[in-house]
């Protein structure tokens, strides 16, 4: 395979990595960005077109300029805070937005796509581990824009034979073994960055968010996967879509919990120093597990993940992070 493939959100932290992934695959990956949360710094393996989700016809023009063979759709604001306090900049970038995008799609008769979608599509899960077909309720607005268009690629793969990969990401992290590419939010609301900011006195105490949940250690339990293991399954994605494959959604995480506190052991063990923090209450809307069952990612288009055991991604978000430090 190869071809060019357009990145919207390219130059954005989960985008970044995607686009090193299919670089490395053959692809040409075109970056669109609007650049509120994207870094110019990251767009390194294609060209850049800036421009919004939301204009079809500054979408039309990179369209007619790059005839894409498939698009992958990064581009979105993802703070869940953030989305209950203003729903509707959450509605209207990534549900109108996405609309403006698949509309261009079928004008230009590009009909493969990837899209990034979230576990917060499950909200309160029935079990755990979470399979594909668990019905999705979604608990706050960032989840509902996403189940929204994912409604809506059914509709457009139906209508317009657009076939979709719905990537359902449990909890993205890590950087780049190469040190080129991180995380690096504004503002930094992950628990990763944030403990290792907490490490290094660049921030305050960390507060852990509630100890008397239902789980081990009474901390939330979630499934961390490296970003890197995230991108490759979007490029096996591409195959998928490429061999017929159908509209369909998965699950990218490692089948395995980690609890907030054993992520202050890693952070411990990989640092050589301890988390300064404080336990406070709860986060609302947060659930105590969500796992994810990654099943049928590894059955229909062979992933795996080769970076996502808790230290090597603990390791990777150090490296980048003392190197951001000192940049
Ligand atoms: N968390 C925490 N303190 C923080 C940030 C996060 O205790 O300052 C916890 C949070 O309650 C959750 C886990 O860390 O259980 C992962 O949170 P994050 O915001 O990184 O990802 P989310 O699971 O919300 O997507």
């Amino acid at each position: 395979m190869g071809g060019t493939v357009l990145v919207t959100g390219g130059a954005g932290y989960v985008g970044a990595h995607g686009c090193k992934a299919l670089s490395q695959a053959g692809y040409l990956p075109v970056v669109y960005d609007n650049f509120v949360h994207g870094h110019e710094e990251a767009v390194r393996w294609g060209p850049l077109e800036r421009g919004d989700t939301a204009d079809r016809a500054r979408l039309d023009e990179v369209f007619e300029r790059h005839r894409p063979v498939a698009v992958m759709h990064f581009a979105a604001f993802t703070a869940v805070g953030e989305s209950v306090a203003d729903p509707g900049k959450y509605y209207r970038n990534n549900v109108g937005g996405t609309l403006a995008l698949l509309e261009t799609m079928a004008a230009h008769k590009v009909r493969r796509f990837v899209f990034s979608s979230t576990a917060a599509t499950y909200g309160l899960p029935d079990q755990v581990p979470i399979t594909e077909d668990q019905p999705t309720r979604p608990i706050n607005p960032y989840g509902h824009s996403k189940q929204m268009v994912e409604q809506m690629l059914l509709d457009f793969e139906a209508a317009h034979g657009i076939s979709s990969a719905m990537m359902r990401y449990f909890n993205a992290a890590g950087a780049s073994p190469d040190g080129d590419i991180g995380e690096d939010h504004d503002p930094e609301t992950h628990l990763i960055p944030l403990a290792l900011d907490a490490v290094t006195g660049r921030r305050p105490a960390l507060t852990l968010f509630g100890d008397d949940y239902p789980t081990p250690d009474g901390t939330c339990v979630r499934d961390y996967i490296h970003v890197g293991d995230l991108a490759d399954a979007h490029v096996l994605a591409l195959d998928y879509l490429a061999a017929g494959g159908a509209t369909r959604a998965f699950n990218l995480g490692t089948g395995t919990g980690v609890s907030v506190r054993e992520i202050l052991e890693s952070v411990r063990r990989v640092t050589g120093h301890e988390v300064p923090h404080v336990v406070g209450p709860r986060r609302a809307g947060d659930p105590p597990v969500l796992v994810a069952d990654p099943s049928r990612a590894r059955a229909e288009l062979g992933w795996s993940p080769r970076l996502s055991d808790i230290d090597t991604i603990v390791a990777t978000a150090w490296a980048w992070h003392q190197r951001r430090g000192n940049g």
